[in-house]
């Protein structure tokens, strides 16, 4: 299937290094010798079209162009394969030999393996979570419910699906464990590319105030009900997508007659 080989070609041609370590580098931290530049570059391309899928601006299925890339990028096309091969790496980007790069485009059963990866990952991430709570931990996270109602109030809706992504992920790192934060950030991109394939016209993706409840039992230490309101949370995004065969395949028949 495309995906599973775009997936192992990604795996095949690089290593790719976490983004969350290189991407969250504090300028200050940054060595100025030629090797380090140059992953900058990386990081910063990786990053622009990460978020623009995050953001919806770049829609499942789009082809990206190595040689259209690299032009608006300024770079060589070499550049643009890593960070290619690094989205693929991801899953997020699908690589197929001799047609290029293309935003990956989940599939009905893949949306619901998702889903169903995050109902076992969530809880992890919470309980330790909960077990490592600072204030400062908490105080990040109500620091993020503000930025989604901030987003909201301004109806800038990518904006909105972005930040709602990114606070499953900030769960995560802030969980302190970078292979589930790495899961999470992965996960949450894939279910961004799912509500943008199999979204019903009415739904948006994660409800803020269902966040602002999570936060709540986190910072009482209430694990029981903080796992409670994931998984009801989890629920909710899943069956507000049309993720049945039958009405999400297309009609072409029906569409090019008459
Ligand atoms: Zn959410």
């Amino acid at each position: 299937m495309g995906v599973s080989h775009g997936a192992r070609m990604g795996l095949d041609r690089m290593q790719a290094p976490s983004p969350t370590k290189s991407t969250h580098m504090p300028a200050s931290e940054r060595k100025t010798s030629t090797r380090i530049d140059r992953e900058n570059t990386i990081d910063e391309i990786y990053e622009r079209i990460y978020v623009a899928i995050l953001e919806h601006r770049l829609h499942p299925g789009t082809k990206l162009g190595e040689e259209r890339l690299a032009e608006i990028f300024g770079v060589s096309r070499a550049r643009i394969r890593e960070v290619l091969a690094r989205l693929a790496h991801e899953q997020i980007v699908e690589l197929y030999p001799q047609r290029g790069a293309y935003v990956a485009k989940p599939t009905i059963e893949q949306a619901r393996d998702v889903f169903e990866a995050r109902r076992l990952i969530e809880p992890a991430v919470l309980k330790r979570l909960i077990d490592t709570l600072t204030p400062e931990k908490t105080a990040r996270l109500r620091q993020h419910l503000e930025l989604e109602f901030d987003a909201r109030r301004r109806d800038d809706k990518r904006a909105v699906i972005r930040l709602s992504g990114e606070f499953h992920t900030l769960a995560a790192e802030l969980a302190g464990n970078s292979a589930l934060a790495r899961s999470m950030r992965e996960l949450c991109m894939l279910t961004c590319l799912t509500i943008f394939l199999y979204d019903a016209p009415t739904a948006s993706s994660c409800r803020s105030d269902e966040h602002t409840q999570i936060v709540d039992a986190i910072a009482k230490r209430d694990r029981a009900r903080a796992e409670k309101l994931m998984s009801d949370h989890l629920d909710h995004i899943e069956h507000s997508l049309k993720l049945d065969a039958t009405s999400t395949e297309v009609d072409l028949e029906a569409i090019f007659k008459g």
